[in-house]
């Protein structure tokens, strides 16, 4: 079924419900916004000549027309290709090649970067800038009847942010993103219908899928006027909705936290965290900050927000024996799937031993996109393997020991560097910090920590000594320490291990 039922639903049985907030003010109802959807989607299928099925991409700031773009390609038949907007424009070229985007909307912000990417690409798809004349003639016109689809047809290509390689297209059916929906109600947070969906985070990513199960129950999505996250914005949006819930990753929390103008949460629901680590010391100071309200998700492009939760509760359970741990954890599987912790020949581990995490269930994506090889190799025997490592406890929560490839082994052990992390972010003086691994002759690599301090501080790296010391075991303490303003990040705000280990190289061959 296409998943844009939910919208047509909407706008039958409670059209003059809002739909869209921009910022403090209302954009759109909910019969509004199917129409629009159903003109553009007529558009798509019409003058500007897509066939079911086809790419539509959407090179988008954060703006309530992204979703009247989004809902338009489902209600078309088309598959929508949300693309990270801080892409390089190389970047884009490469997606809108590997894709073959027919049509690419964009903001007019975002016009030039998209038509360079365009021309590198070589591609001849159509440039739709929203807001324009002739945007505003597509919506306006015929509108189309939703068309059919089945539950195994395409709806979303998800692109992984690629911090190995070059991105890949995770293929999302209809029926990944209805599961992804339906899962939301029953291991994340129940939506109010006068709940609100606030988006400062990307709606190519995470924001954007958990969009969908407020539009599910009619109730609004609220775009910030700034098109991303201003933490003065977001406090005051947290003043004007109603039970606001937001996606953000685990540094948009940690400058919450520490932004001092916010005043009070105001009516703040649930902050559903994820994407990256979250470190304990970070989340114990979110939840003085703001309480009750944090749910945390682990999941990936490939299983759309659904791989393990941890939930509200486990958060405030200072009670219980295992407290610290549940923090430090991802939490339990999710309900819509099976996950299992296995070695190399995909045999489950014991209970506390690492290996490869696996999930399996109707939300995992069907392979990506024209990579026959690569998706037959990631779903082998039916299981998703996610490239990351974990251990699960005996009560079925699930603690993530980084990614493979950003393990370290010294001297034949195995070093996770999240274990090492945890400890050096207790330090006041530690903004954020990342520890990777540097080859070594004697010792197969060596442990090196780089570290950007807190404002106004300078990092005392004996002091960082002590405290791992104190904490861990010596051979996982760093051998040195790197001290840099701030770590090189993704488009998604992650750190990138990789231009860390860059560096170290660099300094190494500048000693040569
Ligand atoms: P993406 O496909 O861009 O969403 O990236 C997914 C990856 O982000 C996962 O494979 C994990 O490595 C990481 N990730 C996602 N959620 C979490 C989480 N809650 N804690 C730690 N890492 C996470």
């Amino acid at each position: 079924m296409n998943l844009n039922q939910l919208l047509v639903r909407a706008a039958r049985s409670f059209p003059d419900r809002v739909a869209i907030s921009h910022g403090t003010a209302d954009y759109c109802d909910y019969g509004t916004l199917a129409r629009r959807a159903a003109g553009l989607a007529g558009a798509m299928r019409g003058p500007l000549g897509l066939k079911v099925d086809d790419r539509v991409g959407l090179f988008m700031t954060n703006t309530p027309e992204y979703l009247e773009a989004f809902h338009g390609a489902l209600h078309a038949g088309l598959t929508a290709l949300p693309i990270n907007n801080k892409l390089h424009e190389k970047e884009l070229a490469y997606i809108l090649d590997d894709a073959g985007a027919g049509v690419l909307i964009v903001t007019p912000d975002l016009a030039e970067k998209a038509a360079k990417g365009l021309e590198i690409a070589g591609s001849k798809a159509r440039i739709v800038v929203v807001g324009d004349k002739e945007y505003a003639g597509f919506l306006a016109g015929d509108p189309m009847e939703m068309a059919d689809r089945g539950d195994d047809d395409l709806a979303w290509l998800f692109y992984t942010s690629g911090t190995t390689g070059n991105p890949k297209g995770a293929m999302l059916s209809h029926r990944n993103l209805w599961e992804m929906t339906l899962t939301y109600f029953i291991d994340v947070d129940r939506v109010p219908t006068n709940g609100a969906a606030l988006h400062p985070a990307p709606m190519s990513h995470g924001s954007g899928f958990y969009g969908i199960p407020h539009l599910a129950v009619g109730a609004r999505q609220v775009v910030p006027e700034s098109g991303g996250f201003e933490p003065d914005e977001i406090f005051e949006l947290f003043q004007h909705h109603e039970e606001v819930s937001l996606f953000a990753a685990p540094t948009m929390v940690k400058r919450l936290v520490g932004h001092s103008g916010g005043g009070d949460a105001g009516n703040l629901r649930t902050v559903t965290y994820g994407g990256g680590p979250m470190y304990v010391a970070d989340l114990k100071q979110a939840l003085d900050r703001f309480g009750p309200k944090f749910v945390q998700v682990y999941g990936q492009g490939e299983s759309p927000m659904c791989i393990t939760v941890l939930p509200r509760e486990d958060h405030v359970d200072t009670d219980h024996p295992r407290h610290e741990e549940r923090l430090a954890s991802v939490g339990y599987a999710q309900s819509v799937v099976d996950v299992k912790v296995a070695d190399p020949d995909d045999n489950a581990v014991p209970v506390g031993e690492v290996g490869e995490i696996l999930v399996r269930g109707a939300v995992v994506m069907r392979g990506y996109w024209n990579r026959p090889d690569a998706s037959a190799e990631s779903l082998r025997g039916g299981w998703l393997h996610t490239g990351d490592m974990g251990a699960f406890d005996d009560d079925g929560y699930l603690t993530l020991k980084d990614r493979s490839k950003d393990m370290i082994i010294s001297g034949g052990s195995n070093i996770y560097p999240r274990e090492i992390e945890e400890v050096l972010l207790r330090h006041p003086d530690v903004l954020e910090c990342a520890v990777v691994g540097r080859p070594h002759a004697e010792w197969g690599e060596e442990v090196i920590a780089f570290i950007a301090p807190s404002e106004g501080t300078e990092v005392d790296t004996s002091a960082l000594d002590q405290l791992c010391l104190d904490n861990i075991a010596r051979f996982k303490r760093p051998k040195g320490y790197r001290v840099a303003a701030a770590l090189p990040k993704n488009n998604y705000g992650k750190i990138v291990k990789r231009e860390l280990r860059n560096m170290l190289e660099a300094e190494e061959e500048g000693d040569a």
